[in-house]
């Protein structure tokens, strides 16, 4: 264990393909076993799926079991409350308990930093002596009780901050010399522009120097404004409260790294079988977490598994970005196509002002057609050239492209519109 970081376990960033599936092979041998020892839902999911734990010794073999969607998980803690059968450990055990909307109820296991979010925070450039301020909610959900965990066992000194109270948050920062912060990246935004109201020289007085991201989409422009104007570094995570730690970003910010004391498989959320690598599909996830032992779970969360190896050393694949929810995909030509991609690739068009990709059934092929609107009267020359290579670079399909007059497309109209009909 490395002495700087106290309640992880560094090494496993480390590790070789093979020392990596041998760990994980073992964790996962005794979370199966704890799962259909200690849980009523497991032994009867092996079964409903004709499978013993002999069937499932390493990763490779958890695609034969069947997905647990996380949709599904309010129903089955209304049938078995209030876990569901899932907790492996009687609930008098349990440390806290909270609430998710679903609603959901979440336990929280008496192991300092239960959700093991200590390694994304070190990756963040947190250190014991940082003060720093929590801006996450600590009531009902785990959001601020989460991150607190981890900076407590980290030796930072934690400001509950908690949701709203702008003014007195930005004073927190001012008068106890904060060093970091934690929260939606929309809020710190909020906080510096309020001091910058408030009369304080934010560059010239404030010591804040990382920020830790989480819970909602960070436009790299805020990221990069926030680094520029005030030297502030913003790092995010993917975590939730069922699962604690996903996936984190680490100093190339390219990505998120698979949190290494779990399983991850990017799956077709219709089939729960594993697509390839660049291949955007439903996080699945299987932890090793001996309370509360989630097997290929399903979060309903897209997105996709990047394979080049990164530069920063660690060995963990990474992920983009979530991309949506799994919900709201469309397979066309049997790729997965996400209303979220097609917006990534069209921002970089200012010229366009709205847009819709229509899919239709030609013969025996699916048809994709983006209609887009201009904001001028006619489109600059070569424009749809450009704009079709583009969104064959994004999600890998051809189109074609179709300039509608100003109005054709709705206000809030769906981004794809699934026009086919299977006789
Ligand atoms: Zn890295």
């Amino acid at each position: 264990m490395d002495r700087d970081s106290g309640f992880f376990d560094r090494d496993l960033e480390t590790l070789t393909p093979e020392g990596r599936g041998a760990y994980q092979g073992r964790r996962l041998r005794e979370v199966l076993r704890v799962a259909a020892e200690c849980t009523s839902h497991f032994p009867a999911r092996l079964k409903a799926a004709g499978l013993s734990l002999d069937d499932l010794k390493s990763a490779k073999d958890l695609d034969r079991l069947p997905v647990l969607k996380k949709a599904g998980l309010p129903e089955l803690q209304k049938q078995d409350p209030p876990f569901g059968g899932l907790l492996a450990v009687p609930a008098a055990s349990l440390r806290r308990i909270f609430v998710s909307p679903g609603p959901i109820y979440d336990p929280c296991g008496s192991v300092p930093d239960y959700w093991r979010l200590a390694r994304a925070f070190y990756a963040g450039g947190f250190r014991k002596g940082d003060i720093v301020l929590n801006t996450f909610a600590y009531h009902l959900t785990p959001a601020g009780g989460m991150c607190e965990d981890a900076l407590t066992v980290l030796g930072c000194v934690v400001l509950p901050g908690g949701v709203g109270n702008t003014d007195t948050q930005v004073k927190l920062i001012h008068d106890l010399k904060a060093t970091g912060y934690v929260g939606v990246a929309a809020f710190l935004a909020t906080l510096l522009d309020r001091a910058g109201e408030m009369g304080i020289d934010v560059k010239g007085t404030w010591r804040l120097q990382v920020a830790f991201v989480s819970g909602a989409m960070l436009p790299e422009s805020l990221r990069a404004g926030v680094r520029q104007k005030y030297g502030i570094r913003v790092r995010q995570a993917y975590a939730s409260a069922d699962l604690g730690l996903i996936a984190y970003e680490c100093p190339q910010q390219d990505g998120m790294h698979l949190a290494d004391d779990l399983i991850v498989e990017i799956c077709d959320p219709e089939t729960g079988q594993p697509v390839t690598p660049g291949t955007p599909g439903e996080v699945v996830v299987t932890t090793f977490d001996e309370v509360y032992p989630l097997i290929r779970f399903g979060t309903g969360d897209l997105s996709a598994l990047t394979p080049a190896p990164c530069p920063c050393g660690r060995t963990s694949s990474r992920i983009t970005r979530i991309l949506g929810r799994a919900d709201d995909v469309t397979k066309v030509r049997g790729m997965f196509v996400h209303p979220g991609q097609i917006d990534e690739v069209m921002a970089r068009f200012p010229e366009v002002k709205r847009y819709q990709a229509v899919v239709t059934r030609r013969g025996n092929d699916d048809d994709l057609l983006l209609r887009v609107e201009t904001v001028a009267r006619t489109a600059p020359h070569g424009m749809d050239t450009t704009i079709l290579d583009a969104l064959r670079a994004g999600i890998k399909l051809r189109a074609r492209l179709e300039y509608v007059p100003d109005g054709t497309i709705p206000d809030g109209a769906t981004k794809i519109l699934d026009r086919r009909t299977w006789n």
